[in-house]
């Protein structure tokens, strides 16, 4: 099978990693966190800063290295699907190369690595990579997927949502999504 996997909040812990280097720097600016991401100005200079420094050093999630590994190893391969893109911030040029830093300094082995892919961009990749099934934390994502006619999973590990189906809190949940629908 070929599986298209999301990056951030579905492999790794970027919420929390942004949170965190968000309020260092809140604290070096003086300023309420909250009043810096809600500002587009704001933000865009606290990204410029620290964009590259939480690309390269953002926590896996649990189980995740293990379960690609294995999944990888059974024969399926592995496509990233990202929107994380080249153009945002000037410290952060080469996304891709950025990303497979990253992902060797986690032993993370992946067959190909798609970025600028968000929403019906999302959708429109995984038709043309002949995606089997993506997984996703976006529920956007979800839907323009679902609705192009990909199949996908619905990443939900902090069980915000409450979709019946399609619908995984954990790695080892994908995983045994996945040897079942083979
Ligand atoms: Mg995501």
């Amino acid at each position: 099978m070929r599986i298209g996997i999301d990056l951030d909040d579905t492999i790794c812990q970027t919420t929390e990693i942004v949170q965190n280097r968000l309020k260092r720097y809140a604290t070096e600016e003086k300023m309420n966190p909250l009043d810096i991401i809600n500002d587009d100005f704001l933000k865009h200079s606290f990204f410029s800063i620290y964009l590259e420094d939480i690309y390269l050093n953002v926590d896996v999630k649990k189980d995740a290295i293990n379960v690609l590994k294995r999944l990888r190893s059974r024969g399926n391969e592995i496509y990233v699907v990202t929107a994380r893109r080249s153009d945002y911030v000037p410290s952060v040029t080469d996304v891709i190369k950025i990303t497979e830093r990253w992902l060797n300094e986690n032993n993370i082995e992946v067959d190909g690595i798609i970025t600028a892919a968000y929403g019906e961009t999302k959708a429109d990749v995984c038709k043309r990579y002949n995606i089997d099934i993506m997984i996703d934390d976006d529920p956007y994502n979800y839907k323009k997927i679902v609705s192009s006619g990909t199949k996908c999973l619905l990443f939900d590990d902090k069980e915000r949502y409450d979709l019946k189906n399609n619908y995984v809190t954990s790695w080892l949940e994908i995983e045994k999504y996945i040897e079942r629908n083979r």
